[in-house]
């Protein structure tokens, strides 16, 4: 999880080398000049930091989208939010390169860590019974018992 001033502190050194490399070796101060002029190690050197630079950027957007996702989702910051699996309880987005990216189960509209969310419940359905596509544990095993009273309910008349 990268924060925002560690981030313009990076930004802002990559801007620097970006630019001093270029000043050292070919006097110029536009970097984009060192592929026209420059020598092969400024250009990799250039090419690069300016990798790097996309990189954290593009990164930096990344967060902002999940902010957004998981703010939408439970319509508190995305700093307060938390996994709702039982064993978890973990921040969302500070933990998301241990523990996945936030998914929302499609019933109870409430983010989970992926991994958290991939852990099957300790419930069986009755055969010829599927659960529905991107249930949470805790809504899979709510469906499994709805769906046994169910079939209970139809055998006792059966009876
Ligand atoms: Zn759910
Ligand atoms: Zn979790």
């Amino acid at each position: 999880m990268i924060k925002m001033k560690q981030f313009l502190g990076c930004f802002g050194t990559l801007i620097v080398l970006i630019i001093l490399t270029t000043y050292l070796t070919i006097s110029s101060l536009n970097p984009f000049d060192v592929y026209v002029s420059g020598s092969v190690l400024a250009k990799v050197l250039v090419s690069l930091l300016g990798a790097m630079l996309v990189t954290g950027m593009l990164g930096l957007v990344q967060q902002s989208l999940l902010r957004i996702f998981v703010r939408g989702a439970t319509g508190a910051p995305a700093e307060d939010a938390r996994c709702p699996a039982p064993d978890c309880g973990l921040p969302l987005l500070p933990y998301i390169s241990s523990h996945g990216p936030p998914i929302i189960c499609s019933n109870c509209h409430r983010p989970w860590h992926l991994r958290c969310f991939k852990k099957e419940p300790a419930v069986e359905l009755p055969s010829n019974y599927r659960f529905p596509k991107r249930f949470c544990p805790d809504c899979k095993v709510k469906f499994a018992r709805a769906q046994r009273r169910d079939l209970d309910k139809w055998l006792g008349q059966l009876d």
